[in-house]
């Protein structure tokens, strides 16, 4: 088939005659030759085979077509021509007596029928003009859902048009190969069942996002939703559309396309994932400083929380200069930096450690911007400066003994006619001043290896009830001499608890001792230790029950003002330091209490009142029970 122009309105109509009758065609040539409007080139051709030949060439605007012809008939003539792909109009001519022809003419392709003899030049006209209308209406019809289809069916896009008033939505071949949708021709009833596929979730988002555009609130619409494959699982996808009105304002048909885009928005999805899940704040800018993203943590660090700053500039979004000036120095001069800032947050100092770098490219593509990731270290900073001070500390309690044994020594030395009296006195101050250096050494090293990994390393399983009892029978004699009643309440079964036998009697003393040192003479100490919660445990044999072993260590002591209760648990922190070194104290026995029962995910307690005594308690999770569990009683030390 040629490909066939485009008539312009003032080119002539050709006119093909296929009539065998020569009187026939000089008549027909004088009825066009009368028409007013418009010209007409009228050719003629006299048999069947030539008419085949024309129209199978297809170079005429319209075919009149005789159906009495002396090598065949008009109408197949007309049939042949329509299946050799002929669209172009064809009018049968029929006689006198060929009645029943002009039906099989119109439901065999043709344009029209006309009988000789009964038309004019105003009837032909109308004929001819009609007949060419219809075809070029039909042929743009077809020519345009060739282009659709073409469309449709090569587009990576699925595309819907769904027809409100004939409630029918149509859809393209490719929700076959992107969702599994089959539909019959591309049609479904309506659209509750391709509906009924949208995940619950992304449900109202369409809808509204549709009720805004049927508003005319938006030009178009677009969202992003899961659809349900046909196999199972969802897809992501991002539909486009819009809605057509007829003239009255009504929607009639909504049409658009969808995108899968679900690896790309899991990707995305994963990425903000990760980024809301660092503890680090992470705020990315592009070349002009703007927000691009930022992650939940960030936003809290830079004062943000709540507020929607995408695509705001850094310095009027947040109160931080610091962020700002960095990310700003990093874009003019692409190099990473570091810094520090200080915070007030909620009236509390904190220290952010600030590191910007530019963008990288990503597949050689580079994206303006930066990008900068803030780390709370106020934490970090806090144990840097214990670590100052406890080596401060430490070294100002190595030295005040240091000094004195060096002094008495050099004076031996200077002095070697020194009374015996007065030498054994220095001897033995030495002597007190060596030993408390022991135990400063000794306790730094527990405390060093209570918060050691090691220790973790050595746990195993320990009879708590045994070691209490071993402690208290060491210090008996030691309560007895300061006149001070003791009290020992042990379970007369093992409490099993996990730890390092060499630590767990370190604690035990050192509570005993504190209790020794700082409870005058006539007073009264407790020992108990009990199990807690430890039913459970018997029963179901788990240790998620929080069965306990529960130490106390009571005394009718000095007491702790409540304001010291919180801070003697820190190394070297001493209520009334003349009196713990009086009473040999290294200000470190509670701290390594503190270490060795947290490494242990225990707990320790103090509940005091100044002038009437302390109970100090200790919580261990238990390990096991060998029988049932017998309340504690009280025993001799
Ligand atoms: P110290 O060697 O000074 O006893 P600790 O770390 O054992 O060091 O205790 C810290 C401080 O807590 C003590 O100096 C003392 O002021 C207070 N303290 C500890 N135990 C008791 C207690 N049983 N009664 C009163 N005060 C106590």
């Amino acid at each position: 088939m040629p490909a066939s122009r485009k008539r312009s309105q003032h080119d002539p109509v050709r006119v093909l005659l296929v009539e065998d009758n020569r009187a026939d065609y000089l008549f027909t040539r004088a009825l066009l030759n009368a028409i007013e409007e418009g010209t007409y080139q009228l050719d003629w051709v006299s048999t069947f085979a030539e008419g085949a030949r024309e129209l199978a060439r297809g170079t005429h605007d319209i075919y009149l077509l005789d159906y009495r012809l002396d090598d065949g008939n008009g109408l197949d003539l007309l049939k042949q021509a329509i299946d050799g792909g002929c669209r172009k109009p064809m009018i049968l001519l029929t006689a006198y007596g060929d009645d029943d022809i002009d039906l099989q003419a119109i439901r065999a392709g043709a344009a029209d029928y006309m009988m000789k003899g009964e038309f004019d030049s105003r009837l032909l006209e109308r004929a001819i003009r009609y007949a060419i209308g219809r075809a070029e209406t039909a042929e743009a019809l077809r020519l345009s859902e060739e282009r659709y289809s073409l469309a449709a069916h090569g587009a990576t896009d699925a595309i819907w048009d769904w027809d409100l008033k004939a409630k029918q939505l149509y859809l393209s071949p490719r929700w076959k190969t992107m969702f599994g949708l089959s539909t019959e021709d591309g049609k479904m009833g309506d659209a509750s069942e391709w509906f009924s596929r949208v995940h619950v979730a992304d449900r109202k988002a369409i809808s509204n996002a549709v009720r805004r555009h049927l508003k005319g609130e938006t030009p178009h619409f677009e969202f992003e939703f899961r659809l349900r494959h046909e196999e199972g699982g969802y897809r992501w996808v991002t539909a486009r559309g819009l809605a057509v009105r007829d003239r009255n304002g009504w929607t009639t048909r909504m049409a658009g396309s969808v995108t899968d885009t679900t690896e790309r928005t899991v990707q995305h999805h994963q990425l903000r994932a990760i980024l809301a899940s660092m503890v680090e704040g992470v705020v990315a800018v592009d070349g002009d400083a703007r927000v691009m993203h930022i992650n939940t943590v960030g936003s809290e660090m830079l004062g943000t929380a709540g507020k929607r700053i995408q695509g705001q500039a850094i310095s009027t979004a947040s109160q931080l200069i610091e962020a700002d000036r960095m990310l700003r120095r990093t874009l003019d001069e692409g190099r990473s930096l570091r810094s520090e800032a200080f915070v007030s947050v909620e009236g509390s100092d904190r220290v952010y450690e600030l590191r910007s770098a530019p963008l990288r490219p990503v597949e050689d593509e580079l994206l303006p911007g930066a990008v900068m990731v803030m780390h709370d270290i106020t934490e970090l900073r806090r144990l840097e400066q214990l670590q100052r001070e406890f080596v401060a500390n430490v070294s100002h309690e190595l030295q005040t003994p240091l000094a004195a044994v060096l002094g008495m020594v050099d004076t031996l030395i200077d002095d070697d006619e020194m009374d015996p009296a007065k030498k054994q006195s220095y001897l033995q101050r030495i002597g007190a001043q060596s030993t408390r250096l022991s135990t400063l050494v000794s306790d730094l090293l527990t405390l060093s290896r209570a918060e050691s990994r090691e220790h973790r390393a050595e746990r195993r399983d320990v009879d708590l009830a045994q070691i209490g009892a071993d402690s208290a029978r060491m210090l008996s004699p030691r309560f007895k001499g300061k006149q001070l009643a003791f009290k020992v309440v042990l379970p007369d079964s093992p409490l099993m608890v996990e730890g390092t036998e060499e630590l767990l009697r370190q604690v035990v003393d050192n509570l005993l001792t504190n209790a020794l040192k700082y409870t005058p003479e006539g007073g009264q100490v407790w020992l108990r230790l009990q199990a807690h919660n430890a039913q459970a445990l018997l029963w179901l044999r788990l240790q998620a029950h929080n069965a306990q072993a529960l130490l106390e260590v009571e005394d009718t002591g000095l007491g702790i003002a409540p304001e010291h209760q919180g801070r003697i648990f820190e190394r070297f922190y001493r209520v009334d330091k003349a009196r713990s070194r009086a009473a040999g104290g290294t200000g470190l026995g509670l701290a390594i209490i503190k270490h060795a029962v947290l490494s242990l995910e225990g707990h320790v307690s103090v509940e005091s009142t100044p002038g009437r005594g302390s109970t100090f308690r200790i919580r261990l999770p238990l390990r096991e029970l060998s029988g049932p569990h017998r309340p504690a009683k009280q025993v001799s030390p």
